[in-house]
């Protein structure tokens, strides 16, 4: 009996060791992902004129309308910015409230971005740069960079 028990508490304490490691884990990577792991650097991703990127479909008429967010349903002509800019390599979509239209950014491996556009998932310190393709944008990523504005 008291051999039983004995095996039984080991178990429990494996079971504990294993849930603390799992969740150790996965703290790590929330933080690893979050702003306040990366004190003064802007989280920068990529987006292109894609309807994934851009939250755009098309309808059965062939026009192109927002697919979801504030603008929900109305047109949306493809690759042009919230601004009214033709989207091309230096277009960065910010929050206005933190980057206002037309600041100069210095982004460490993609060059001078000007902010031409916004998007529903970028608030606070994230920018999305464009790329010309889905796939480049994707290779981009998501990087926490030094982001300097040009004065
Ligand atoms: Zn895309």
């Amino acid at each position: 009996m008291a051999r039983r028990g004995k095996t039984a508490a080991i178990w429990v304490w494996a079971a504990i060791f294993a849930a603390a490691a799992l969740f150790g884990r996965i703290a790590i990577k929330i933080w690893r992902t979050s702003s306040l792991a990366h004190p003064g650097k802007v989280l920068v991703t990529g987006y292109c004129n894609c309807e994934k990127c851009c939250g755009w479909k098309r309808l059965p008429d062939g026009t192109t309308v927002y697919d979801y967010g504030k603008l929900k349903g109305k047109p949306k002509v493809v690759g042009v910015t919230s601004s009214g800019k033709v989207a091309k390599h230096g277009t960065v979509a910010a929050d206005l409230n933190y980057f206002r239209y037309g600041v100069k950014l210095d982004i460490p491996g993609y060059g001078i971005g000007t902010v031409e556009d916004v998007g529903g998932a970028i608030k606070g310190r994230h920018i999305d740069v464009w790329f010309p393709t889905h796939e480049e944008a994707k290779r981009w990523g998501a990087r926490w960079l030094k982001v300097e504005p040009l004065l």
